[in-house]
């Protein structure tokens, strides 16, 4: 099979991709119904204009327009100061008026930018606009005992806020796709629009791509791909359809627009109808619905509560706290992790050198065990019992030696668990690290004289002797010596015998 890497050299990936997303309202697009369709029972949560009776009237959810400025600004779009709905008319089942509600010509948000990170640096990619427009029903489609096909109809979804984000035709391959979804989940969650949740149907992405010969100036002839469930399929349907493309311009043959769905379990794609064009939409004006006037003042409101944003947040992380990019870029793609880290390093008066020397330590234990703990008990940080406080206050134990690395992990874990601070967690487990100079040297004179071999062995000139002794050490002391300590006091009593003999 031809790969995408191997044909790279003669034709280039031409991507944009059309994300939708459902917006975090409370309330439906055009009701007052609740939009929480989830995990309502099947049609509870509809009323006339969800339904989509006759006579029924629409009416704006201004939450909705607002989330919609608010993912237009995190975009660094322009906002239309006037805008409007129309009417897209297409018959299928899922749609109950027949039409949906929907922008055409004037979107609220357009001409915006989404910075993604490729393997040669930073690169921009254009966002086409940003419309609102109002999901549609689910269909169950089924098999009766007679082997009889039928659907079931779910009508509570209709009318949810739906988002759409279109982008420019600016990626150049499925890793490039991939980054730009990730980037703009990242965001979307960050300005609390969305759950951008992708398995969960709340995110979903049509990929439109196209192969041309590499120079040539213009695109060839897109397809459009649909049904892609996760992240992964989305990049697998992109890598397939690059190759099968090409392998058919190589053949001979011409690509037709039109749009493919995307088979999981084939890992293939296949042609679903050949695309409709926005005539056959029969786009108009919404009758039922005033234009839309979005007045500066409520931009400006808007952008007021913008919070700052997972790339801006990764480049201060770095230059603020000295944090290497790799670790930024962890911190920063949740919210609420990188809240979390800043709440604990925020505890800290350190600055310059120690705040930093703080922050990489902070780091490594959200990136390492706490990243471990919430991956092996799929929480969310959120949850998090651990209080920043508390986190402090380990990294002190160990800093100050009363707690070894491996207890401390011991104590984080119970931490995690419980939230109790480290200093009572660590006494009620008898994990204290030995640092008395006399109790330790009960030890260390109890490894000397119960192990001749090595000690003489020392004796004689083999440094590397000691390490066997403060393994002793350790055992007799049940892992809580402090080993440096250990080591020292074991070489002041070695060098002793040394000179006294
Ligand atoms: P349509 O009217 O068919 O929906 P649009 O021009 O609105 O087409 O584009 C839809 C999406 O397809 C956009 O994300 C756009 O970037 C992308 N796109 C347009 N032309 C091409 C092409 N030749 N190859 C790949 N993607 C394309
Ligand atoms: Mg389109
Ligand atoms: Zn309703």
């Amino acid at each position: 099979m031809t790969s995408v890497s191997q044909v790279a050299a003669e034709y280039e990936v031409v991507i944009g991709l059309e994300v939708h997303s459902q917006l975090l309202t409370e309330s439906k697009m055009f009701c007052a119904c609740s939009a929480a369709y989830q995990d309502a029972p099947p049609n509870t949560t509809v009323c006339a204009v969800c339904l989509g009776l006759p006579g029924a009237l629409p009416v704006m959810n201004r939450k909705a327009v607002d989330y919609v400025i608010r993912t237009g600004l995190a975009l660094g779009c322009n906002i239309s100061g006037f805008t409007k709905f129309d009417r897209k008319n297409y018959p299928y089942p899922d749609l109950m008026k027949g039409y949906q509600i929907s922008q055409y010509d004037q979107p609220i948000a357009y001409g915006g930018r989404l910075e993604i990170e490729t393997e040669t640096g930073i690169k921009p990619i254009g966002v086409t606009r940003v419309h609102l427009e109002e999901d549609v029903a689910k269909l169950f489609h089924r098999t009766d005992e007679f082997g009889d096909n039928y659907s079931l109809l779910d009508i509570n979804r209709a009318g949810v806020p739906l988002m759409e984000i279109v982008s420019e035709p600016d990626m150049r391959s499925p890793d490039e796709a991939r980054s730009y979804l990730t980037q703009l989940q990242s965001i979307l969650r960050y300005i609390g629009v969305s759950s951008a949740n992708m398995e969960e149907g709340n995110f979903r992405c049509d990929a439109n791509i196209s192969v041309r010969p590499l120079g040539s100036p213009e695109f060839g002839a897109k397809v459009e791909i649909k049904n892609m469930n996760s992240f992964r399929s989305v990049h697998r349907a992109l890598q397939h359809e690059a190759e099968r493309q090409v392998r058919a311009v190589n053949e001979g043959e011409e690509i037709v627009q039109e749009t493919r769905g995307w088979d999981e379990s084939a890992g293939l794609t296949f042609t679903q109808r050949t695309k409709e064009y926005a005539h056959d939409y029969r786009y108009f004006p919404e009758p039922d619905l005033p234009p839309l006037v979005i007045e500066q003042g409520w931009v400006q409101d808007v952008l007021r509560v913008l919070p700052e944003l997972p790339a801006a947040r990764k480049q201060r992380f770095m230059h603020e706290y000295g944090l290497p990019e790799y670790d930024a870029n962890l911190l920063t793609i949740v919210k609420a992790t990188a809240d979390y880290f800043e709440s604990v390093v925020s505890l800290s008066e350190a600055s310059g050198d120690a705040l930093e020397q703080l922050a990489k330590q902070v780091s490594n234990w959200m990136l390492v065990e706490l990243g471990r703990l919430l991956n092996e008990t799929g929480r969310e940080i959120s949850e998090i019992k651990i209080t920043p406080q508390g986190f402090v206050e380990l990294l002190a134990l160990v800093s100050e030696g009363t707690l070894s690395t491996s207890m401390a992990k011991t104590v984080f874990e119970e931490m995690f668990v419980s939230g109790k601070p480290p200093a009572e967690i660590a006494e009620r487990q008898g994990l204290v690290q030995i640092n008395d100079v006399d109790k330790l040297g009960n030890a260390v004179d109890e490894a000397i004289a119960s192990n001749p071999k090595p000690v003489s062995e020392y004796l004689e000139g083999k440094e590397q002797a000691v390490r066997f002794l403060v393994g002793q050490v350790m055992r007799i002391t049940r892992g809580k010596a402090n080993p440096p300590m250990a080591t020292q006091l074991l070489k002041e009593r070695l060098d002793a015998l040394r000179q006294s003999e």
